[in-house]
């Protein structure tokens, strides 16, 4: 066929560029960019893809193929989206296809290797479905489940995906997956007399009688009679009255005889399908002032940095910044650091805004994924709150993106391709869409808050708290000195312990921090010293008592604990280090008594653990919550005065180069914790160097003198903000091969940069994760070089690398801004 028309195809592949397909005269009456089509590209496989662009420039180099089939009627991708892919792709140095992979939900991805389920095998209009839908759907009845390939040989076709899609849209199949189940709030069982009885003495004289015979329900109901006029009308957990000498039969028989009621409400806060919208809060003098400084900077600047203090009611005003945007009839959007630890807020905006609010979860399964794209591409929502990934979501009308906490390093993706960083992506989206970006922390990151101070951001200060109460009183603990007094129980203080203790006494929560998780970190033999690495990495193991297990935390690999040293057969060994679960047992042995709760990834696996977690504090049935940063994010709880923060020490001795900023806001974050109702709050920070500059700042809330000086020291040392880095990293399983690559690419590269402007190969502190080798090539790119060159000329270098085979085994990771 002689085709004059050609369409650009965006496809889910690690290969440069898009790809070519001709178009028919049908094709071209349906074809919009932005639908999803099913192409084959290699010898068998089909795969989906996105219209990119159409044009007439036949290829001269090979044959085109057709497209199979369309896989919509309109676009399901914005023009705005394509555009926004091409500038990732070519930022962060991926093709097109790693961007469409990470941007788009797979499950909308119809694919040969792909499943089908069954969900309605009633369905009746069995006359409206063609030949092909039939044969699907009974072959569906017999099996439930069936692949797409499968699908295609039962309708002999080579391709089933047309099908599948009209059995879909018909509601009959869906992908499968395994469904999920949702977050159900916890619910306690209640008890009391029947509602039917009570005050009707008569009714109750009756059924009395009736328990002539059944003493223990007889004597079970006067009890119940007894402690509901005592307790005055609060409710009695069905448990306790157990535990007051009642059994879980003797209640069931009584409700089944309609003498008490099992009932239940919710306890919970937590909880998605509130109905009932509250006011957003009156802002305050001060918190007013601070909006409209927004607002005036808005007019000017498209970039706003909020540096409000812990607790001064950033987030009402974020509310009230949101509630104006929606007004004029622009959408927002919201970004958090992880969604699984902001809980709390995404309930503080729900509670304002209702059912408008679209919530995009990392833990979604693919088919709500798919629900969430499809009605925020409808436009339902006016909110829409996501960690870093809502921002491949395909809305618009954008007026305002939000970036809390924006200093969090969880906005940088660094396990899949594209290794972005949302925070910087949500101003390029701004600027494409026309959005205003409003930066918000406590501690903005170091680049932020130099973008504000040269003028490029607008930067508005809050530097008190809500309610005027003053930021709690951060004192050091000397550890080397307690220890010389023996003022020391294991690793707590004896300061620290009698400050836990008065607050115990005053029903206060305490929320300590340990920056560590497992036991501890390292396991030694006393005669030889050897200690256990993981036989995967370059790393030693990690001591769990719960589980009496040595684990790697980078590849997971997990070994019984050992009862003799391997190397010398001694069975002395001893453990070094401190982490989270060591002090949960310190805890218990110093303070029996406490309800005490660990919140670590460790404590946290379990589904929806976090949520149950941060319910039970909200209740107060934690007295003392240990954690590592997770604690540190975000949470709002009115009944912590003290914050306790065990070891200091590994956070300042970090090797990077951004070690001290990230201590500096990870215990002003910590501290931030306490005190955020009533009065002032108190922090005990534990260090073995209470001198250190840090911590000093720390104490004395000395944001700007830290910055300052830190500032100081990246223009000392180039590094960002006045450079850029790029950072190649080499992987491969023969450490000699990898060497040699990185090695030979330095050579190619070095005439083009400066001495410190190209650094490495060099082995980061993890030398081998999972059997291979790594190695890095720093690349840091000057003020006066063009970034968009530099990423040109290592591109070119590579593939001069390439055309010699034995480099090209080698897996080259480019991160482009590192973190
Ligand atoms: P931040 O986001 O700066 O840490 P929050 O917005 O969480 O601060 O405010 C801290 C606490 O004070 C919250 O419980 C919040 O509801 C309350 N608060 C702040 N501002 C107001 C206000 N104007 N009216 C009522 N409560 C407020
Ligand atoms: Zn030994
Ligand atoms: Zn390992």
């Amino acid at each position: 066929m002689n085709s004059t028309y050609f369409a650009e195809l965006i496809l889910p592949l690690n290969l440069e560029g898009t790809f070519t397909y001709h178009l028919t005269d049908s094709d071209l009456q349906q074809i919009k960019i932005g639908q999803r089509v099913a192409v084959p590209f290699g010898t068998q496989k089909l795969y989906t893809g996105i219209i990119h662009s159409i044009h007439q420039n036949k290829p001269e180099l090979y044959k085109t193929k057709g497209i199979h089939a369309f896989l919509d009627d309109e676009p399901i991708v914005t023009p705005f989206q394509i555009q926004f892919w091409e500038w990732i792709s070519s930022y962060y140095m991926c093709t097109l296809g790693d961007v469409f992979r990470n941007a788009f939900p797979s499950a909308l991805k119809l694919e040969s290797q792909t499943f089908v389920r069954l969900i309605n095998s009633d369905y009746e209009n069995l006359h409206e479905l063609n030949d092909n839908e039939y044969l699907v759907f009974e072959a569906l009845k017999l099996r439930q489940i069936i692949s797409v390939e499968e699908a295609a040989l039962i309708i002999d076709a080579k391709s089933a995906i047309p099908t599948l899609k009209l059995l879909i849209d018909r509601g009959i199949i869906q992908l499968d997956e395994k469904i999920q189940e949702k977050y159900t709030p916890k619910i306690d069982n209640y008890v009391r007399i029947h509602p039917d009885i009570k005050g009707n003495d008569q009714a109750f004289i009756q059924i009395l009688d009736s328990l002539n015979r059944a003493q223990k329900q007889r004597e079970s109901l006067l009890q119940l009679i007894t402690l509901e006029t005592q307790n005055q009308g609060k409710p009695l957990k069905v448990a306790d009255f157990v535990k007051m000498g009642s059994t879980s039969a003797v209640i069931k028989s009584l409700a089944e005889k309609g003498a008490v009621e099992i009932y239940q409400f919710q306890t919970s806060r937590v909880d998605e399908n509130e109905t009932e919208k509250e006011e957003i809060h009156q802002l305050t003098l001060k918190q007013n002032e601070v909006l409209n400084q927004i607002k005036e900077e808005f007019a000017t600047k498209n970039t706003v940095l909020l540096h409000g203090v812990t607790s001064s009611g950033k987030t009402e005003i974020y509310l009230k910044l949101m509630e104006q945007v929606i007004a004029k009839g622009n959408k927002v959007i919201y970004l958090l650091p992880e969604i699984s630890v902001t809980t709390q807020i995404v309930h503080r905006i729900k509670k304002h805004f209702g059912e408008k609010v679209g919530v995009y979860h990392s833990k979604f399964n693919q088919n709500e994924r798919v629900e969430l794209w499809q009605k925020i591409l409808k436009g339902d929502f006016d909110i829409i709150i996501g960690p870093r990934n809502v921002l491949f979501m395909p809305f618009d009308q954008v007026g305002l993106v939000i970036v809390d906490e924006e200093h969090e390093s969880s906005y940088k993706q660094m396990d899949t391709k594209p290794f972005f960083q949302a925070r910087d992506m949500a101003m390029v989206l701004g600027s494409m869409i026309k959005a205003k970006v409003l930066l918000g922390s406590a501690t903005p990151s170091i680049e932020s808050y130099f973008n504000a101070r040269q003028g490029k951001y607008g930067y508005v200060e809050l530097t008190e708290r809500f309610g005027k109460i003053q930021l709690p009183e951060i004192n050091l603990v000397d550890l080397k000195k307690a220890q010389r007094e023996k003022e020391i129980t294991h690793d707590i203080s004896h300061i620290l312990r009698d400050e836990i203790i008065e607050q115990l006494k005053e029903k206060k929560q305490v929320i300590l921090f340990q920056n560590r998780r497992g036991y501890a970190p390292i396991m030694e033999c006393n005669s030889c010293g050897n200690t256990p690495e993981c036989p995967n990495c370059d790393v030693s193991l990690t001591y769990h008592k719960f589980s009496n297990q040595l684990k790697c935390h980078y590849c997971g690999y997990a070994q019984a604990k050992p009862n003799r040293c391997v190397s010398c057969g001694s069975i002395e060994l001893n453990t070094k280090g401190l982490g989270t679960e060591q002090i949960e047992h310190q805890l218990q042995e110093i303070f029996p008594e406490a309800r005490i709760r660990r919140m670590d990834v460790d404590a946290m696996r379990g589904k929806f653990a976090y949520e149950k977690l941060i319910e039970d504090f909200e209740n107060k049935e934690v007295d003392i919550l240990i954690g590592t940063q997770m604690i540190t994010k975000g949470f709002d709880f009115g009944n912590v005065n003290f914050v306790g923060v065990i070891r200091a020490d590994s956070l300042l001795n970090f090797p990077d180069f951004r070690a001290h900023e990230k201590a500096f806001q990870l215990l002003t974050q910590v501290s931030g914790r306490a005190g955020r109702r009533a009065e002032q709050g108190k922090v005990l920070i534990q260090s073995y160097q209470p001198e250190h500059q840090i911590l000093q700042n720390v104490t004395t809330y000395n944001y700007h003198q830290t910055m300052k000086d830190i500032i100081y020291e990246r223009k000392e040392f180039f590094y960002p903000p006045f450079t850029r880095l790029i950072n190649l990293r080499f992987k491969h399983t023969n450490k000699e091969r990898l060497d040699k690559t990185a090695a030979q690419l330095v050579q190619l590269l070095k005439p083009n940069f400066d001495n410190r402007c190209l650094l490495g190969p060099e082995a980061p502190s993890v030398g081998r994760i999972n059997n291979q080798y790594i190695t890095d090539v720093m690349i840091k790119i000057l003020p006066n070089q063009s970034p968009i060159k530099v990423k040109e000329l290592i591109k070119k270098q590579i593939e001069r690398l390439h055309t010699i085979a034995a480099y090209r085994s080698v897996k080259i990771d480019i991160d482009v801004d590192p973190m």
